[in-house]
């Protein structure tokens, strides 16, 4: 009989070696029944590590990090943020770990990182450490969805029950999330070794930064300077392709914005169904300051926070140094608005070679048409991909005010839109928020399949599935207005 397999797995454990000041070693509370609830084969594939020897009980015990890997070392990461605009000096992974490094198929150094795992020193006040299954499926789910839209994101890699129970509202069955992203450097990060150890440990950490997200900026004159200029430019084009897609993150704290340009840190975040450019959907953001329209300039101030703690590596000089700081950063707008217009001449079928002022009327007036009519974003978009092949029924049944509708599909449909360009970037599928909602609840109660099922129709977002057609639908007006919340 052959030994079961083993995983042997390595890791690196560079960010634990090179920043002792940032990281506290902490090893994953000890599960007591540790179960695989879903792996993410293909993932595990790029990793260069073999599913099925993840599925063993070595495997599951290594996921959930009551296995530590060869060369690991794991730590919990330190960093500050600002928090609906006030600073937090220590915030810190609470209930997360980095267990280490590791260099993916494409030569991509990644953390691998489990949220869930239990307390660690820098949990506050009566904090838990813990997750439990529905908000660790959330991510999950909506992450690998963020993903196949082509939108740069941690990925997400395991979800694990723990077997223990978690005391929130109602007792709830806890889980850990084991996910992967390219770096977990927040512009919290950079706040935290500012305050901590001054502009040496700061420079340190950039040349960090600059090795894994910027190369390039190595070679430039001011090399601080090129990495911050990346970072505007990263988050530039990842907040236009979250407006695009009608992502509305939830909770743009200083601390959860990765300056790799990655969206991570997946809590009360939402899909727009009815158009609104104020919509909010976290039960905590009273004041509406992340709402979806405010997602553009609230990168820009955290933007702005991140170059506070790198001024000093700018240049010795402080007046100099906050006008290099300015006019990197003055970038941020001209690259948002031109990323933003570019996908949506896409969405609009409208060819690149087109003047941008032959195009703005029939944009604005797009926008204009959603907000007035509550349409719903993402099926009014895809049944315009059948309008420009001569079928306007579809979109017609969607609009509250035909007469507007019709005089906009006549200007629109004089530019020669393209049905196969709009096809591939306007999704018929995206983690709606009713659908996520009733997975949860049933994994909750022990039913996978409906996980399952939205999984797959949001991981092949463009390509439309007769089978699927009720996850391409709107929510039903029994639904009522949606609420996201952080207690997760
Ligand atoms: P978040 O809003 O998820 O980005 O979390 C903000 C901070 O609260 C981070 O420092 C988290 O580590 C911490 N935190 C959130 N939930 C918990 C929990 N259940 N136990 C310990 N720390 C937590
Ligand atoms: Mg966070």
């Amino acid at each position: 009989m052959s030994a079961p397999a083993q995983p042997d797995i390595s890791l690196d454990r560079r960010f634990a070696e090179e920043f002792p000041e940032l990281s506290i070693p902490w090893s994953a509370e000890v599960a007591t029944a540790p179960r695989l609830i879903v792996l993410n084969r293909p993932l595990a594939d790029h990793l260069g590590l073999d599913p099925a020897d993840l599925e063993s009980p070595d495997g599951v015990r290594l996921l959930i990090g009551n296995r530590v890997p060869r060369g690991a070392a794991p730590v919990a990461q330190g960093y500050s943020g600002h928090q609906f605009g006030s600073y937090s000096p220590r915030l810190g992974d609470g209930r997360a770990l980095l267990l280490g490094e590791l260099t993916d198929a494409g030569g991509q150094l990644c953390d691998i990182h489990l949220k869930g795992s239990g307390r660690t020193p820098f949990a506050r006040g009566g904090a838990d450490g813990r997750a439990a299954l529905g908000p660790m499926l959330r991510e999950y789910v909506i992450s690998e969805a963020m993903h196949a839209l082509g939108i740069p994101t941690s990925r997400s890699l395991a979800v694990l029950a723990t077997g223990d129970v978690v005391r929130r509202e109602k007792p709830l069955p806890g889980a850990v999330l084991t996910r992967v992203a390219s770096s977990h450097l927040r512009v919290g990060s950079f706040q935290y070794a500012s305050a901590i150890g001054g502009s040496e440990l700061v420079r340190r950490l950039a040349d960090h930064a600059i090795a894994r997200h910027a190369p390039v900026a190595a070679d430039a004159e001011n090399p601080h300077l090129a990495l911050f200029t990346a970072a505007v430019s990263a988050q530039a084009q990842l907040v236009a392709q979250w407006m695009l897609v009608g992502f509305v993150h939830g909770v743009m704290n200083t601390d959860n914005m990765a300056i790799s340009g990655e969206t991570i840190d997946y809590g009360p975040c939402a899909f727009v169904d009815a158009y609104d450019p104020a919509a909010v959907f976290s039960s905590i953001d009273q004041s509406g300051r992340y709402a979806y329209r405010n997602q553009p300039p609230i990168a820009e101030w955290n933007l702005a926070r991140f170059a506070e703690t790198l001024l000093p590596l700018f240049n010795d000089d402080d007046e100099q140094a906050i006008a290099l700081a300015q006019e990197a950063l003055g970038a941020f707008r001209r690259e948002y608005s031109a990323a933003w217009f570019l996908g949506m001449k896409t969405k609009l079928g409208l060819s690149q070679d087109l003047d941008d002022e032959v195009c703005t009327p029939v944009v604005d007036d797009v926008m204009t048409l959603l907000q007035e009519q509550s349409l719903d974003y993402t099926s009014f978009f895809r049944a315009l991909n059948h309008a420009a092949r001569g079928d306007v029924r579809p979109v017609r049944q969607k609009a509250r005010d035909l007469g507007a509708l019709d005089a906009w599909l006549d200007g629109w449909r004089g530019l020669n839109p393209n049905a196969e360009q709009m096809d591939r970037v306007n999704p018929v599928y995206i983690p709606r928020n009713h659908l996520v909602e009733e997975a949860l609840e049933a994994a909750t109660d022990g039913d996978l399949a409906p996980f399952h099922q939205l999984l797959e129709a949001v991981t092949d977002p463009y390509h439309e599935r007769e089978r699927f057609v009720r996850y391409a639908s709107e929510a039903p007006a029994s639904f009522g207005p949606y609420r996201t919340f952080c207690g997760t």
